[in-house]
């Protein structure tokens, strides 16, 4: 299950961005990640992972909002630009199979969803 290895390197990401943040409590309501589709995540093992990797830390609780963005890729040979889907790397016009890669494997925190006071006041000290 790779999603394991991708949730750590998520997890120290969310958690070196919460150290950089000024504004205190901290506590983490949900994380908004942009995953490729060619990191071929099953969103119920991330699920799984995410809960495991965040035991015991100080995001423990949080939840993960996962948004899949889209594999593109263009073809040398016919100048097709357009969605691939994994695991087919096939020009959608001429099917030639040397495409070049464009997007599709990235991996990124979107935004971080911060728990505030019920007043709405981000909790400043
Ligand atoms: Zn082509």
């Amino acid at each position: 299950m790779h999603e394991v290895s991708i949730c750590e390197v998520l997890v120290r990401a969310i958690l070196e961005e919460l150290q950089r943040l000024e504004v205190r409590p901290q506590r983490l309501r949900r994380a908004r990640v942009a995953a490729g589709r060619l990191r071929q995540i099953v969103p119920d093992n991330m699920d799984m992972a995410y809960r495991a990797c965040t035991a015991g830390t100080a995001i423990d609780g949080s939840a993960l909002e996962l948004r899949e963005t889209p594999a593109v890729a263009t073809c040398p040979a016919c100048g097709w630009r357009g969605e691939i889907r994994p695991p087919f790397f096939r020009c959608g016009a001429c099917e030639s199979l040397e495409v070049r890669v464009e997007s599709g494997m990235e991996l990124y925190l979107e935004n971080l969803e911060l728990e505030t006071d019920d007043d709405g006041d981000p909790g400043l000290p």
